[in-house]
């Protein structure tokens, strides 16, 4: 069917199409099972496949979707697949993606509770749904952005803004003396480096506080630094404590650190973007202690709690202070209901949003929290498994707790180096390329003390014990592969979708 020279769609092309991408979703997730989870495609083949030139005719959606087929599916990073063990994993689930579709389709864009109450009503009544069984403070209030970056930039500004409310209008060029310091541990995410960049703060007043031997930022290093920098005449803002860090997951010691913040006067920013789920779990609920006295926090449901990219939910103990740092109504952006709604665009930087409410609603709903602790749970013993493998083999060690689903380990092969060298760090690299060569498994990497460290984060939907096993077979039989001298074997093609040839 050709476009129509007017208009949409036409109703029943949609109905055709609309089924035809579900059974064709429904085919790749099982086709993806047998496909390496990393693209083989060099850097330029997509851009090469493609014309240069937007069509000036409309084309068939069944076609376009064809080309989707033959030339983007081989380079699709393999997110979803069940051997997908690298960085975090991206939240995912079919009820999820069907939300997000439905999300999409009726449009909704909900900069104002007049521009869509539905998106507006329903992200305050999920967040609070998802803050209950989080174990959080009531007095926090919510909010959906799209990531735990942006979260981090609202909650650093809202800490400006209530030290110096001053600044919005004059901005820090006339301050005068005394910069804004704040204070993270060498292990939080760069989001946090960005945050300061971004804000105007400036990287050299962001602190990197030493952990300690568990990767936790040490509290009486934390305090020394706050007061070296009193004395230099700075001024400590806030603190960004992490609940799961990115290479190894552990958790900073929160109550301590919000002792200090109360005592100092500094914002307590948590990040818990991957390890916030856990807290669904009542064995895991010490991860959040200390939240009674933070003044913000996040969580990613897109990491570990089956929600697809997109949705990050931050919540804040001053969202007044958030409102008052960011709001600002234009003429054509009033409304007569302004007194008794929420307006989202006064929650943030951004004007419009979209429906994301609605994928957590459908994903909190379809599963339930039973449905949800119980695969978090499943994740956990798959992860403490994988650990009791590495610690029974004398070939292999891990180089930290496990508190959660990230595994962080290397190979310690007889005769390859001391255990410190270069030598060992560079048969891990080889082995890591090796194994994530395979396409059965994607692994990645971190470097913990100079020791470079692979890590096999377990949070995807169709993980199972299968993957987790395959994943150890393989490292053990490619490290005795490489200690011996012989080459992996070679890697093998990705098989077409569309039948032709392996690219
Ligand atoms: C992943 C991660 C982030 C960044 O998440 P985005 O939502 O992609 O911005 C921040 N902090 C921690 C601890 C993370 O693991």
């Amino acid at each position: 069917m050709m476009p129509d020279p007017q208009g949409d769609m036409p109703p029943e092309e949609f109905r055709e199409e609309g089924r035809r991408l579900v059974d064709w979703l429904t085919d790749y997730f099982q086709w993806s099972l047998d496909n390496p989870v990393l693209s083989r495609l060099r850097p330029g083949a997509i851009r090469a496949a493609l014309p240069a030139d937007a069509p000036e005719e409309g084309e068939a959606f069944e076609r376009i979707l064809e080309d989707f087929d033959r030339v983007l599916v081989p380079g699709l990073t393999q997110w979803n697949h069940p051997g997908y063990f690298a960085y975090f994993p991206c939240g995912f689930s079919t009820p999820g993606a069907l939300a997000d579709f439905l999300s999409t389709a009726v449009s909704q864009q909900a900069m104002l509770w007049r521009t869509s109450p539905a998106a507006t009503e329903l992200e305050e009544v999920v967040l609070a749904w998802l803050r209950q069984a989080l174990g959080l403070p009531e007095e926090f209030e919510g909010v959906i952005y799209d990531t735990a970056s942006t979260a981090v930039v609202h909650a650093l500004a809202t800490a400006r803004h209530a030290r110096a409310p001053e600044v919005r209008t004059h901005g820090l060029a006339g301050r005068g003396p005394g910069a804004f310091r704040v204070y993270c541990s060498e292990h939080a995410h760069s989001s946090v480096d960005k945050a300061v960049i971004t804000l105007g703060l400036g990287h050299d007043n962001l602190r990197r506080i030493p952990a300690d031997a568990e990767y936790r930022l040490r509290p009486d290093l934390l305090a020394a630094a706050i007061e070296e920098d009193r004395r230099a005449g700075h001024l400590p803002l806030a603190v960004v404590a992490t609940v799961g860090t990115t290479s190894v997951t552990s958790v900073d010691p929160v109550p301590s650190i919000a002792e200090l913040c109360a005592r100092e006067n500094l914002w307590l920013h948590v990040d818990a973007a991957y390890a916030g789920a856990a807290a669904i779990l009542p064995e895991c609920r010490w991860a959040i202690d200390g939240m009674d006295r933070a003044d913000s926090f996040v969580v990613n449901p897109h990491k570990w709690m089956f929600t697809p990219f997109d949705l990050s939910a931050f919540y804040c103990r001053r969202m007044d202070l958030l409102r008052a740092a960011f709001g600002l109504t234009p003429e054509y952006l009033k409304t007569s209901e302004t007194s008794e709604v929420r307006n989202l665009m006064d929650t943030g930087f951004q004007l419009g949003r979209r429906f994301r409410a609605l994928k957590l609603w459908v994903v909190m709903r379809y599963f339930g929290l039973q449905g949800i602790r119980t695969r978090l749970r499943e994740h956990l013993r798959l992860a403490r498994l994988f650990a009791d493998w590495v610690d029974r083999d004398p070939g292999f060690e891990r180089v930290a707790p496990v508190p959660f689903s990230v595994v962080c380990f290397r190979a310690v092969p007889r005769g390859v180096g001391e255990r410190g060298g270069e030598a060992l760090n560079a048969f891990n690299e080889r082995l890591l390329n090796a194994l994530n060569d395979t396409g059965e498994v994607f692994l990645s990497h971190t470097s913990l003390g100079g020791r470079y460290v692979i890590r096999l984060a377990v949070g995807n939907i169709r993980t199972t014990e299968v993957e987790i096993r395959r994943a150890w077979d393989r490292l053990r039989g490619l490290a005795d592969e490489l200690q011996r001298g012989s080459t992996p074997p070679s890697v093998p093609p990705r098989a077409s979708r569309s039948g032709g040839s392996g690219t």
